[in-house]
């Protein structure tokens, strides 16, 4: 018997308590999953943090702790964490940022709020350009980014990538390195984060970093709130360097009612939703980590606690 210790929020044990078990049935793989156990008998630790568990040191006999979040700033640092850490990549989770990012670079090539939120009846018959004529940069070209990088560049925008390592994406031009991040902001008429927060990407939208995109353009955030400098945006907003902003995620979750971005005309903030988890796929691969814990087999999705991603 495998014992995998599920400590998550009551939510997450809803969603997860059955589908989690039959997935790894699905692979020959009888799982004892439970929010109760003694410390030395635990295999393996399903995770999304929460108060119960913040202490990995006494799981002596875990072979590894399986996050359902793709994003894993807030638990990577915890030095009591030394087993292998696992983030979630789900074909789920990737398809609902597809289809967020796409709808909000949509919005925004087509100039939707124009015909939406008149009220003036007046004829505008000003058709939006083509995509190929459109420049979308996505600075993040990881499981999340790269998908949503192919899809619109299958609809004919001109994509520019930014990533840690050189990329090659068909359809997409690549860039890493420092000269690779200001040529991408330069072609940012709409800018897409889907960076991980870790001490490098901090604050990477900046006052000097808006400077480099051009004039009018627009910001796209569903990757963290803090890689974003927000006095810098606003500025930037206020001056016109940045038309409008979709932000989806924030320093401070849920948005104080007071936050100045909830009360800006030119931004719209979505309450953390671009993409979720979503269990019947995300179930799979948290079985397939056990199947190959179980094998002695490399984990997928492995956190490298050193770059914090
Ligand atoms: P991922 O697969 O780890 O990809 C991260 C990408 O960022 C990779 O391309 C990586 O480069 C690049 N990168 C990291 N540090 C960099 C640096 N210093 N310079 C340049 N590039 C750097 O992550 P993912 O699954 O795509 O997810 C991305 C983020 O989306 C998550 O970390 C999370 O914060 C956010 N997210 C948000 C929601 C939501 O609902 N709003 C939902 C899920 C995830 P390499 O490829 O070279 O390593």
């Amino acid at each position: 018997m495998i014992n995998v210790l599920f400590s998550a929020k009551d939510r997450n044990w809803d969603q997860y308590h059955s589908v989690i078990p039959e997935a790894c049935a699905e692979l020959g793989l009888t799982i004892n999953m439970t929010r109760d156990l003694a410390p030395s008998a635990v295999d393996y630790i399903v995770f999304a943090p929460n108060p119960a568990l913040t202490d990995f040191s006494p799981y002596t006999n875990c072979k590894a702790v399986l996050s359902l979040w793709a994003g894993v700033e807030t638990i990577a640092p915890n030095p009591t964490l030394q087993q292998p850490l696992c983030r979630l990549v789900d074909p789920g989770l990737e398809q609902g940022m597809v289809e967020w990012v796409t709808g909000h670079v949509l919005r925004y090539h087509l100039g939707m709020d124009a015909h939406i939120t008149a009220t003036d009846q007046v004829w505008r018959p000003e058709p939006a350009p083509l995509a190929s004529s459109r420049r979308v940069t996505i600075l993040g070209l990881g499981a999340l980014g790269a998908a949503c990088a192919r899809m619109l560049a299958t609809l004919g925008f001109e994509v520019n990538g930014w990533s840690q390592s050189q990329k090659t994406i068909d359809g997409v031009t690549c860039w890493s390195g420092a000269d690779g991040l200001n040529t991408a902001l330069a072609r940012a008429d709409i800018l897409v984060l889907l960076l991980p927060l870790t001490s490098a990407t901090s604050d990477i939208l900046n006052v000097d970093t808006l400077a480099l995109m051009p004039k009018g353009a627009f910001v796209i955030n569903p990757g963290r709130g803090a890689l974003i400098d927000d006095v810098a945006l606003l500025d930037a907003l206020d001056t016109g360097q940045i038309a409008h902003a979709t932000l989806d995620v924030f320093r401070n979750e849920p948005l104080p009612a007071d936050d100045a971005f909830w009360h800006h005309p030119r931004v719209t903030v979505t309450p953390h939703i671009a993409s979720e988890t979503r269990p019947e796929t995300a179930a799979r691969r948290i079985a397939e980590n056990i199947r190959r814990g179980e094998a002695g087999e490399p984990f997928l999705n492995l956190v490298d606690r050193d770059r914090g991603y």
